[in-house]
């Protein structure tokens, strides 16, 4: 068989680039090894983020220009206004909030972001704030900033997909068996099925799995990881999406979803998670407590349960170990080796590789309308379990310090 494009990873830069390329007429297909969003997709807050972030250090840095056009794209991709439509996607909120600590250079930050942004935090007043930012210091903005379910996401393009997902074995399912000029050979491999594939471009958009990939053709290490831990809380919590912004930095950002009329569950980064990838599970979820606590006094933690995750983000190494800002594609020869840097920025990446693909691997769409029907009994990857639906320990706070709950029988519902 004979495609434009094959992408290998299934996450959210391989999904958006699939249904785009596709809609624009490319034979392409998608191989996942495991399941959809695997790594740091399944793990992500779901902030579409239009540049914050990059505003704080109050300059308009290039970063900040490029993503600062992503909000709106995905706000009508969102509600089904324009292509990919994502209408089905679970919405966790349609803003988050910034609040601050009572430093000066909080103060300073939130300017910045005031000035920058396309998007502008918009200051609330006493009366407008959330319950549970009542009474904290300084001033509390709302910033129209979507938060999305990183599954439900996955879910919907799994459903637009299916026909362009193939499942290969988690070890060994894809096989380069040469690479010329004019594109690549390729078998796949999924149980006892097997696919021989000429593509005239291979599209590596597998996360942490590009390292591997790329080095099985040949290619040099591009890529370097930033590890994290994030923090999970589970309980009667409230739904609740906010920044805690120290000076440039975000002390801590929360992310929630609603789990039963009973549990919400939270996810915690910013620089807790990334202090917390040098410390043991013990010590970060101690820091979590004491940071949340500081920051967000109103929240009663008697009933909450806490757990952690480690993940890593997977990016283009750059020169200095810096980090890359804006979507990074490296193409080296007819293999283009992707890194989205932010879930956000998925929609800039697709645009990207189509631009490649036409202007400087010369392919254009040739896509009969039914090729895919002959590969109507492969497999199809699922979508990836959410970190909390993995978790095996949690924790519960007691003046004692933490202790560990015994396994529930039952995994964490949905
Ligand atoms: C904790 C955390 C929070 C984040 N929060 C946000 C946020 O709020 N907003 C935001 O914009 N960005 C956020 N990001 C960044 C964002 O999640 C990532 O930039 C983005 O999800 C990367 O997507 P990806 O498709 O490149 O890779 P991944 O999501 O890692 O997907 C890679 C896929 O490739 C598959 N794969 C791996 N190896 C192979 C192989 N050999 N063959 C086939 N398939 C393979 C994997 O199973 C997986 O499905 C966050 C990241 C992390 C880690």
């Amino acid at each position: 068989m004979e495609v434009d494009a094959l992408l290998l990873g299934g996450g959210i830069a391989g999904l958006w680039t699939l249904d785009h390329l596709r809609r624009q007429g490319f034979r392409v297909l998608l191989a996942e090894n495991r399941a959809l969003g695997t790594g740091q997709t399944i793990s992500s807050q779901g902030i579409i983020h239009g540049g914050l972030k990059y505003s704080l250090r109050g300059m308009l840095t290039p970063s900040a220009r490029e993503i600062r056009e992503m909000p709106l794209v995905w706000r009508e991709c969102l509600s089904g206004q324009r292509e990919p439509n994502l209408s089905r996607t679970l919405i966790r909120g349609h803003s988050c909030h910034l609040w601050q600590t009572s430093t000066l250079a909080s103060q300073a930050g939130m300017l910045g972001a005031q000035l920058n942004l396309q998007v502008k935090p918009r200051p609330l007043s006493e009366a407008q704030r959330p319950e549970i930012l009542q009474g904290t210091p300084g001033q509390v903005f709302r910033l129209d900033e979507q938060v999305l379910s990183p599954a439900s996401l996955l879910e919907c393009f799994l459903e637009r997909n299916a026909p362009w997902l193939l499942k290969i074995d988690a070890e060994q399912g894809m096989e380069w068996t040469s690479t010329s000029a004019d594109g690549a050979e390729v078998r796949l491999r999924n149980g006892d099925s097997s696919l021989r594939l000429r593509a005239r471009c291979v599209i590596l958009t597998a996360g942490a799995g590009n390292a591997l990939l790329s080095r099985q053709a040949g290619h040099e290490q591009s890529m370097q990881r930033r590890p994290l831990r994030m923090v999970l809380m589970r309980g009667p919590l409230p739904v609740f999406q906010g920044h805690c912004i120290d000076g440039a930095k975000t002390r801590l950002t929360v992310t929630s979803e609603v789990l039963s009329r009973e549990e919400t569950v939270w996810q915690l980064g910013g620089q807790l998670a990334e202090q917390g990838a040098g410390q043991s599970e013990q010590e970060c979820l101690q820091r979590a407590v004491a940071e949340v606590r500081a920051t967000l006094p109103a929240i009663d933690l008697a009933s909450v349960r806490f757990a952690s995750y480690e993940i890593d983000r997977a990016e283009r190494k750059s020169g200095l170990g810096l980090r890359p800002d804006t979507p990074q594609l490296l193409r080296e020869g007819r293999t283009v080796t992707c890194w989205p840097t932010k879930l956000a920025f998925a929609p800039r990446v697709a645009e990207l590789l189509e631009q490649m693909l036409k202007q400087e691997l010369g392919i254009t769409p040739t896509d009969p309308a039914d090729w895919v029907a002959e590969l109507s009994g492969w497999e199809r990857p699922p979508v990836a379990r959410s970190p909390w639906e993995e978790v095996t320990t949690w924790y519960r706070w007691e003046k004692s310090g933490l202790v560990a709950e015994p396994p529930a029988s039952e995994p964490l519902a949905a």
